[in-house]
């Protein structure tokens, strides 16, 4: 989304997401701090509006308009800290604008009372008016139209009030009138200037963490592309043994590995005994079945260090490091074994499955290459001479 766009997603008179299912998440995310910051926020003004009942007894003495005028700051100050409390047990103004709403338009009654209760302080209760806009404003958490409309109605009356009451010209009022619309349009300005950056922030901050959960998505996909694509280069699909360029890459390390560590490597040729026979009585179907089953006896019968690899159709490749000539043909032996145990459904009843193994000892001068033809030769020695053996290097 260009930048261009985001702006024109807050509305420039009110200071909120033009899209209204946006604005209230915004107000859910900023809910715990609203609650917090009004309930401390009214307590002060409340506080504060209290303190000035000294006022009105210093300039009144104890006469009835003091005990009108006391008897208002009480409700009012009563009703703030009631509402603080409240506030501060249900929520910020994602749901309720008008509760927030209702202790500014509370102290703008109280404020504009004072005017017919105390008329001839009439310059002190503009500083005041003054200072009661700005914390409209500024002080207490708000909406921006919530704000601006309490600061509008406790403006317009007071004004009233103070050509009613304390005997304001219309000059005065004109002059007095210019005030307030000067406190107005800075409370008014400021408040929108903060309610657009808070939610600026609010919408960078949702597109970075958008982008981070599609950026998180995206190396998860791939990641298992990646682990598809090793599983395809070093796997061999039909029997899940290595693929044999893996299997090569692997055995060239373990027979490096033995060669510095002086540990004996040996490694099988394996080729399954008239195999062409059990395609041709059971079809190529079965016998890729009947191929994989052998992939995995074998692997079975070999040890977690040992590797296993397709070498081509039917025919496996086995490297055992760490393993003696004795060692390796008892493996061998046993693995062959295995196959000939190996139990097939009742249809494959008179198949008799055997492999034929040639078994290699690597020497010093050995690379893969030719400990792979050694083992070959042995497996073809093997095969002439009756298959269904285990064939060592003399
Ligand atoms: P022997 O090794 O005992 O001399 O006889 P053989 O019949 O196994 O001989 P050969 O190696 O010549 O034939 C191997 C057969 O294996 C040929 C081919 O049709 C079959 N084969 C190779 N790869 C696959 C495969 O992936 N699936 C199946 N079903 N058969 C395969
Ligand atoms: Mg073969
Ligand atoms: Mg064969």
């Amino acid at each position: 989304m260009s930048q261009q766009q985001k702006r024109s997603d807050i509305l420039s008179l009110t200071g909120q997401f033009s899209e209204r299912s946006k604005e209230l998440r915004y107000r859910y995310s900023i809910e715990s701090s609203v609650r917090a910051d009004s309930r401390l926020a009214l307590i002060l003004v409340a506080v504060i509006f209290a303190m000035f009942g000294i006022t009105d007894y210093n300039l009144l003495g104890l006469t009835p308009n003091y005990y009108l005028l006391l008897a208002m700051r009480i409700a009012v100050t009563g009703s703030c800290l009631v509402l603080a409390f409240v506030i501060g047990q249900i929520g910020g103004y994602a749901q309720r604008a008008w509760l927030h709403a209702l202790p500014l338009w509370i102290l703008a009654i109280g404020i504009i009372l004072i005017v017919p209760l105390r008329p001839e302080s009439l310059s002190t209760q503009i500083t005041a008016i003054v200072v009661a806009i700005m914390a409209f404003y500024l002080l207490i958490p708000n909406l921006l139209t919530v704000a601006t409309l309490a600061s509008l109605f406790l403006s317009i009356t007071f004004l009233a009030a103070s050509m009613l009451y304390a005997g304001v010209t219309p000059t005065g009022a004109i002059r007095l009138g210019l005030l307030l619309v000067m406190a107005n349009i800075v409370g008014y300005s400021s408040l929108r200037r903060l309610e657009r950056l808070q939610r600026k922030q609010y919408a960078l901050l949702n597109d970075e963490r958008a982008q981070n959960r599609e950026l998180t998505q995206e190396i998860k996909h791939r990641k298992s592309l990646e682990a598809q694509l090793r599983m395809v280069a070093e796997r061999d699909t039909l029997t899940g043994v290595d693929s044999r360029s893996h299997f090569m890459k692997r055995a060239e390390a373990l027979l490096q590995r033995s060669r510095l560590e002086e540990a004996p490597f040996c490694l099988f040729m394996i080729d399954v005994d008239h195999f062409k026979k059990i395609n041709d009585t059971w079809g190529h179907t079965r016998g890729d079945v009947i191929l994989t089953k052998i992939a995995a006896v074998c692997q079975q019968s070999l040890r977690p260090t040992d590797i296993i690899g397709r070498f081509g159709g039917e025919e496996f490749v086995v490297g055992l490091p760490h393993t003696s000539p004795a060692d390796a043909t008892v493996v061998a032996e046993r693995l062959k074994h295995n196959v000939e145990a190996l139990s097939l459904d009742n249809e494959f009843k008179d198949l008799q499955l055997s492999v034929t193994i040639g078994v290699a000892v690597a020497t010093r001068e050995d690379d893969l290459d030719a400990l792979i033809t050694r083992a070959d030769n042995r497996l073809y020695e093997g095969k002439r001479d009756g298959r269904n053996r285990v064939v060592a290097s003399s």
